[in-house]
């Protein structure tokens, strides 16, 4: 499979590797959005949230856990966003699975998502929706 992050789980391609066990491999993101910021992956290939078991993404959730302290404390940052895109429309560019974890400082300059309000009536519509889609 021509995916770039089994090449780096198969160590065809280098990386700057902080942390691997069994099934989590986690490295530093290329071109990082502030220093420090990693990439965690599940060694098996799984290509978005809704692919991955649920068995597995609890052994990732506990690692992207470890990886959030980890840059926070060693790197002196203050906080930290994890996040993750799931598909091409979401910024997902790399079609395997991962979490970014990206420390985070009062100066560092970035901004979130811009925010909107609801209007009358469409909040209980979309609750509607969403819970008919659980
Ligand atoms: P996403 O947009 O969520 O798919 O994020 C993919 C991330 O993978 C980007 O932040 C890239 O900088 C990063 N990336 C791409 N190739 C490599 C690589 N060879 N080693 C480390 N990170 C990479
Ligand atoms: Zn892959």
């Amino acid at each position: 499979m021509d995916c770039i992050f089994c090449k780096i789980i198969a160590g065809e391609i280098p990386s700057f590797k902080v942390y691997e066990d069994e099934n989590v491999l986690a490295f530093l993101d290329i071109a990082p959005v502030n220093p420090g910021h990693t990439l965690v992956v599940p060694k098996k290939h799984y290509e978005n949230m809704e692919e991955i078991l649920e068995a597995e993404l609890c052994k990732l959730t506990v690692v992207i856990k470890k990886i959030g302290k980890a840059v926070k404390d060693s790197l002196g940052a203050e906080g930290y966003n994890i996040t993750e895109n799931n598909g091409p429309v979401a910024g997902q560019i790399v079609p395997h699975l991962h979490f970014h974890v990206i420390p985070r400082r009062q100066d560092d300059g970035l901004k979130l998502w811009p925010q909107e309000k609801y209007g009358e009536g469409e909040a209980e519509e979309i609750v509607k929706k969403i819970k008919n889609g659980i």
